[in-house]
Order: C-alpha cells, then sequence, then structure tokens
C-alpha cells in the first residue's frame, strides 16, 4: 500500500474577516485537539492574505497548518499589491496554493506561470499546492485527461524527483468548484488515476505512488466518506464547506 497521508485544506478563499477568521481558526483548532482529528491526516486552512498572521498566531503550536492562496515567483521588489513565497514563509505558512481555477479564470494563470511559481514555493522551502482541472466544455468534449495533462506537465515536467516529494495536487473540475455539483466519486476516482498514471510516466512508480492528490470541487460532509475511500484520492481542497467549523471538522473526520 502506498503511504500517503490523507490531506484535507480549507481554502477560505476572500471571505471573513479578521475577528471571524481567527475564531474560525480557534474553533477548528480546538475540534481537532479534543478529537485528536490530525491522527493520520494532515490539516490546513488558507485565510484571506491579510488574515493569515492572525490565524497564523491562533494556529501557532498546533497541528493545523497555514497555507495561502498565492504567491508570485518574485524577490521583493516593486510588485504593488503582491506577497512571494518569502512572505508566506515568515508568517508561518507551510503551503501556497497554485494555479487555482479561480486564478486562471479571472488573473489570467498560466501554465508557465504556475510552473514558476511552483519552483519558487519549493525553493523557499514550501509545499505548492498545484490545482489542475477541466471546464465542462472541456470534460463534454472528451477533453478531460488532455487539459489536465497539460496543466501538470505545465506545472511540474522540470521538477527533479526530491523536488516532486514536496508538490501537492488538487484536482478541482471547474464545474464543481462553488457548484454544488461534485464529480461522481467515480469520475474523480478516474481523473486521479489518470494524473498517477501520467506522474509514473514522468517521474517513475516511487514518486507517482507517494504524491498526494487532492480532489476539490463542492465536498461537504455528506460526501466526503465516499470520494475519499476512492484508491486514488488522497484528501479534499475544500472551498465553501471549510467555512464552517462543523462541515470542515466532519470532513476532516471522513478523512480519519
Ligand atoms: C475550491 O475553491 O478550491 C473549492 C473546491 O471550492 P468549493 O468546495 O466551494 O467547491
Amino acid at each position: 500500500m502506498p503511504d500517503r497521508t490523507p490531506f484535507i485544506a480549507g481554502n477560505w478563499k476572500m471571505n471573513l474577516r479578521r475577528a471571524s477568521s481567527v475564531a474560525l481558526a480557534h474553533a477548528i483548532r480546538k475540534g481537532v485537539e479534543t478529537e485528536d482529528l490530525a491522527k493520520g491526516v494532515d490539516v490546513a486552512v488558507c485565510p484571506a492574505p491579510v488574515y493569515v498572521d492572525a490565524v497564523a498566531e491562533a494556529l501557532r503550536g498546533s497541528v493545523v497548518g497555514v497555507g495561502v492562496q498565492n504567491a508570485i515567483e518574485k524577490a521583493d521588489g516593486a510588485f504593488t499589491g503582491e506577497i512571494n513565497p518569502a512572505m508566506a514563509l515568515d508568517l508561518g505558512c507551510k503551503y501556497v496554493i497554485l494555479g487555482h481555477s479561480e486564478r486562471r479564470q479571472f488573473f489570467n494563470e498560466t501554465d508557465e506561470g504556475v510552473r514558476v511559481k511552483t519552483a519558487a514555493v519549493l525553493e523557499a522551502g514550501l509545499v505548492p499546492i498545484v490545482c489542475v482541472g477541466e471546464t465542462l466544455e472541456q470534460r463534454q468534449s472528451g477533453q478531460t485527461m488532455e487539459v489536465v495533462g497539460t496543466q501538470v506537465r505545465g506545472a511540474l515536467s522540470a521538477l527533479s524527483p526530491d523536488q516532486m516529494a514536496g508538490i501537492v495536487i488538487a484536482y478541482e473540475p471547474v464545474w464543481a468548484i462553488g457548484t454544488g455539483v461534485t464529480a461522481t466519486p467515480e469520475q474523480a476516482q478516474e481523473t486521479h488515476a489518470a494524473i498517477r498514471a501520467l506522474l509514473k510516466e514522468m517521474f517513475g512508480d516511487g514518486i507517482a505512488s507517494a504524491t498526494v492528490i487532492q480532489y476539490g470541487g463542492s465536498v461537504k460532509a455528506d460526501n466526503a466518506a465516499t470520494l475519499l475511500s476512492q484508491p486514488d484520492i488522497d484528501g479534499a481542497l475544500v472551498g465553501g464547506a471549510s467555512l464552517k467549523v462543523d462541515s470542515f471538522l466532519d470532513i476532516v473526520r471522513a478523512a480519519q
């Protein structure tokens, strides 16, 4: 059996305020610690960037990790409005979400952009969560694996096996994000298995079977268990359901 620790991460996107972010972090911490929910599961939250500092403070010394939702590859300098991996590290982050479909859609993020960001995030000693996924149109025209394969190759093909050991992939079909429509466990498993087969082709069996591949797209407390029971689904990147302590903890429980 491959030794992959399930990984549940909350993507809070551009939601909550300082007080509600800190309150949610405290509640998640309490729930995880009280029930020992991080035993055998990695857990993290990715707040809005302006509240990362406060949330990291609330989670200091806990097993719940913190991430940012994006970072650019540049060293410090004249890049108005941006943050870089060194700043994320300085705030106490462990993870950086990269290539989320909302960034691809609204901020023109490209595979090449994701590639350079991934390299910079690894260089800083952080874990990139590299998001890939097809649109509904692409799925309906049978292009899912071509699109996802291009995204995976685009972000990862230049990495060494050592660097690959620090990568998390999140398969997030665009049509399932924030829509309430989840990929069926079979649809998700099929794509996850295809991504793992591609990783095997690119990096060999050892890397392919060790890489954590999260599913994301309307994961909720009531569908998490069946999705997570699929052999190639190693966790979840959770948007909407990560904004409420009960639903997020239920998903962590399902992973456990
Ligand atoms: C996401 O944004 O990564 C996501 C999966 O959102 P949701 O769970 O709300 O579909």
